[in-house]
C-alpha cells in the first residue's frame, strides 16, 4: 500500500496573488518513506499538498504517482489521504460511522463498513470508542480518528498538514509513536507538512526545505541538520552558527581559523556548523577541530541544555551545553568543533 510519489516542475499562482505559491518545485518521495516538508508560514507548503491531492491544479508541472501522471485522475480516486490540522470531522456521525465514510460512499454495506472502521480504530488505539459522539472526544483523540478515517480508504500516498501542531507537546510525542504504528502496519509513502524542525527528524526519514514557494534543500534528516545546501537552508534549520570567509584551495579560511573542505570551488564561503557540535572544553587529543579560545559573553536557558556564546576571535560561537555547566559570562574556555562537522555553503 504504498507508492513512489514524483512532482516534477509544479507551479501555482493564486489568482488573488500575482506571487507563486508554488515555483517550479520537484521532489521525490520514494515509495514507503517519509518527508517532512519544513518551512515559514505562507511558504506554499499546504498548497503544495494540495496540488498532490488534486484540491488544487498547477499550472505547470505533473505529479506522478508510481510513475504515472494523475492531472486526469480525479482527487477521489488517486489514492492519496489527506488529515489537516483540524480534524474536520462529520459532528452528526458516531466515531465509527466518520471511520467508516469512505467505504459507505464507496457503497460498501454498513455492516462491513463498519467492521473495517472498528480495525482502523484500533490501530489508532481508539478501538473502545466507536460509538461516541465526536463531541465526546478530546482533541487528540479527534485526530487519531481522522488518521483512522484516511487509512481506510487504504491510501498509497498519506498527506498530514501540520496534524499534531494543535495538539499539546506530550500528546505530540504519543502522536509521533502512532505515526511510526501507521508506518509499520501499513507502510505508506508520507509527506508531513510541519513547522516543527524536532517532529520533522522524529518522525521524517527526509527533510524538503521550502520557502517562497520554492524548494531551498531535500536531503536525509542528517543532512538537513549539517549539510545544508545554502545559508538560508542552515537558518531554517535553526543553526546559529555562520561565519564568513572564502575558500581557496580546498581550505575554508575564516577569523575562526583554517578548516579543509576538499572539493569545495574556491570563493566566498560561509562556514557552518550546529551550536549542538560545539565543544566548550579542552579538545580531545588527536581529534582534528578547528579551536580556538574565547569568553562567554551570552548565556539562555534552554530547559535541560542551555545555549551560551563565546565571542572567540571576534566571532560570537553559539554552542549549547548542559544547563548543569555551570558556565559564566566573563569566563575563558576553549572552543573546538570538529572538522567532520563544519560545513561550508556558497556565499
Ligand atoms: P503554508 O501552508 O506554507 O503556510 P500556503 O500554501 O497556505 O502556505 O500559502 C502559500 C501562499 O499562497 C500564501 O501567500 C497564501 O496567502 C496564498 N494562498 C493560499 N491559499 C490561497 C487561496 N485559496 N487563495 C489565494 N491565495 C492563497
Ligand atoms: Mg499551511
Amino acid at each position: 500500500m504504498s507508492a513512489d510519489l514524483a512532482l516534477i516542475g509544479l507551479s501555482k499562482t493564486y489568482a488573488a496573488s500575482p506571487i507563486p505559491a508554488v515555483d517550479d518545485l520537484s521532489l521525490e518521495v520514494r515509495a514507503g518513506t517519509c518527508t517532512a516538508v519544513l518551512g515559514p508560514s505562507g511558504s506554499g507548503k499546504s498548497t503544495l499538498l494540495r496540488l498532490v491531492a488534486g484540491l488544487e491544479t498547477p499550472e505547470r508541472g505533473s505529479v506522478l504517482i508510481d510513475g504515472r501522471d494523475v492531472a486526469a485522475v480525479a482527487a477521489e480516486r488517486r489514492g492519496v489521504g489527506m488529515v489537516f490540522q483540524r480534524p474536520l470531522l462529520f459532528p452528526h456521525l458516531s466515531v465509527l460511522d466518520n471511520v467508516a465514510f469512505s467505504d459507505r460512499v464507496a457503497g460498501m454495506p454498513r455492516a462491513r463498513a463498519r467492521e473495517r472502521a472498528a480495525h482502523y480504530l484500533e490501530t489508532v488505539r481508539l478501538g473502545g470508542y466507536g460509538r461516541r459522539r465526536v463531541e465526546e472526544l478530546s482533541g487528540g483523540q479527534e485526530q487519531r480518528v481522522a488518521i483512522a478515517r484516511a487509512l481506510a480508504a487504504e491510501p498509497s500516498v498519506l498527506l498530514l498538514d501540520e496534524p499534531f501542531s494543535a495538539l499539546d507537546p506530550s500528546l505530540r510525542t504519543d502522536m509521533h509513536d502512532l505515526l511510526a504504528a501507521v508506518r509499520g502496519a501499513f507502510s505508506p509513502t508520507i509527506l508531513l507538512v510541519t513547522h516543527d524542525r524536532d517532529e520533522a527528524a522524529r518522525v521524517a526519514d527526509r527533510i524538503a526545505l521550502v520557502e517562497n514557494g520554492r524548494l531551498l534543500h531535500e536531503g536525509t534528516v542528517a543532512e538537513a541538520y549539517r549539510r545544508p545546501r545554502s545559508l538560508r537552508a542552515a537558518e531554517l534549520m535553526g543553526g546559529r552558527n555562520a561565519v564568513s570567509g572564502h575558500v581557496r584551495g580546498g581550505l575554508h579560511v575564516s577569523a575562526l581559523g583554517e578548516v579543509p573542505v576538499p572539493g569545495t570551488a574556491d570563493g566566498a564561503a560561509t562556514l557552518v556548523f550546529r551550536q549542538e557540535d560545539v565543544r566548550v572544553d579542552a579538545p580531545s587529543p588527536g581529534e582534528t577541530s578547528l579551536r580556538t579560545t574565547g569568553t562567554v559573553e551570552t548565556l539562555r536557558p534552554l530547559g535541560a541544555r542551555g545555549e551560551i556564546g563565546i565571542r572567540a576571535s571576534g566571532v560570537l560561537v553559539h554552542a549549547e551545553v548542559p544547563s548543569t555547566s555551570g558556565l559564566r559570562p566573563g569566563e575563558d574556555v576553549a572552543v573546538s568543533v570538529p572538522h567532520a562537522l563544519v560545513h561550508v555553503v556558497p556565499g
